[in-house]
């Protein structure tokens, strides 16, 4: 199995490295864009025809040094063909904020926090930094790939593709781990009568504590409270992430001591309605993208551990019962966080049921999948 993140490594640029790296982004964005025209009005969209055209003039015209003037005629290419399969093939492809992509070894290295890195200017040495979580990704084997060059208020970035090739886990699972995401429990994993409960109490009072700072400083709606407002913003994204990582490797950690070859299963919570499933009156809760980053998360670090993860249906979980399969809305008393089943009698937390439920699905899905 192949896997393939994107790290992002911190650079730190003289002021004169600062200018070679904005004069770079520009000169790739206008190569982009004269590429683009040829292609369009030619009608080639082929890379290597489209290369055999343009390659002297983006060289001498934009100064683009030959991997990237390269790389411009395969993005080029790669847009129209983009364009094509979405059915609109007679539109002229614009790189308006286009972002220059440099190959690993041919543009540039990472060695020794220092980025060595191809610009208009030649070679630069920045200094550069990888910070967690992403630092994990520069042991234990893994290959970098295309990195692209990002310019944000808070200063320049790579964004780097790294890739990995691991053992494909084991299908003969001894351990099924059911995860349920919710609102008092952040996380309610189970396996057979194992649990493990994350509260959710901590979160919600940091989160609390941000939406009244929003509210008061959207109140005052002066231009620095606009950019305190996002500052928070960022501050609280930095949190919840940080809240995320800590939790999805509980998660994995609980996975391992149930088992040798443990599955994990997860509810696939992307295009759900978010605040329908959770009935969200609270609105700080509304950020719903924080349960889509811990499910990624718990399977970023359940594949890098060699776990499988299967994705299931989130529909009516929190309604079913984990012993006689009976679904109805009355079996869960969400006040008194009580699942009753109105069948079969059968009473637990609601979390835990749901999170069994989520682990009996996983199986099935397999079993469906593997077409016993
Ligand atoms: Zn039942």
């Amino acid at each position: 199995m192949e896997l393939t993140r994107t790290i992002r490594v911190r650079l730190e640029p003289t002021p004169e490295q600062a200018f070679a790296l904005a004069r770079t982004v520009e000169a790739n964005r206008q190569a982009l864009d004269y590429v683009s025209r040829v292609a369009f009005e030619r009608r080639i969209r082929n890379a290597i025809a489209l290369q055999r055209i343009v390659y002297r003039t983006i060289r001498n015209l934009y100064g683009l040094r030959a991997q990237m003037a390269c790389t411009v005629c395969r993005t080029v290419a790669a847009a129209y063909k983009g364009m094509k399969s979405n059915g609109n093939a007679d539109t002229l492809a614009k790189f308006k904020h286009a972002k220059p992509v440099f190959q690993w070894n041919k543009d540039y290295v990472l060695r020794n926090d220092v980025a060595h890195i191809t610009t208009l200017d030649g070679r630069l040495r920045i200094p550069c930094r990888v910070e967690p979580p992403y630092s994990r990704y520069l042991q234990d084997g893994w290959t970098f790939g295309a990195a692209e060059l990002v310019q944000t208020r808070r200063g320049w970035f790579l964004r780097v593709s790294v890739s990995k090739t691991v053992p494909d886990p084991a299908d003969d699972f001894d351990a099924v781990i059911g995860v349920d995401q919710g609102m008092r429990f952040l996380v309610t994993a189970s396996c057979g009568n194992q649990a493990m409960f994350i509260r959710g109490g901590r979160v919600k009072q940091t989160r609390l504590h941000y939406v009244r700072l929003r509210a008061s400083l959207q109140r005052k709606g002066t231009r620095s409270a606009k950019r305190r407002l996002k500052a928070i913003g960022r501050r609280e994204s930095r949190f919840m992430a940080d809240v995320n990582h800590q939790i999805a490797k509980a998660v994995v950690r609980f996975a391992q001591a149930q088992g040798q070859r443990p599955l994990i299963v997860l509810e696939d919570l992307t295009g759900s309605n978010l605040s329908v499933r959770f009935r969200m009156k609270d609105q700080y809760w509304r950020m719903s993208w924080a349960f889509r980053q811990l499910a990624e998360f718990i399977r970023y670090k359940a594949e890098e551990a060699g776990i499988a993860v299967v994705m299931v249906d989130p529909t009516n979980t929190s309604e079913t019962c984990p012993k006689c399969g009976h679904c109805e809305p009355a079996n869960r008393n969400r006040k008194r966080h009580l699942f009753r089943c109105m069948k079969c009698g059968f009473q637990c937390n609601d979390d835990l049921a749901a999170s069994r439920v989520i682990a009996q699905k996983g199986l099935e899905c397999l079993r469906q999948s593997q077409g016993a």
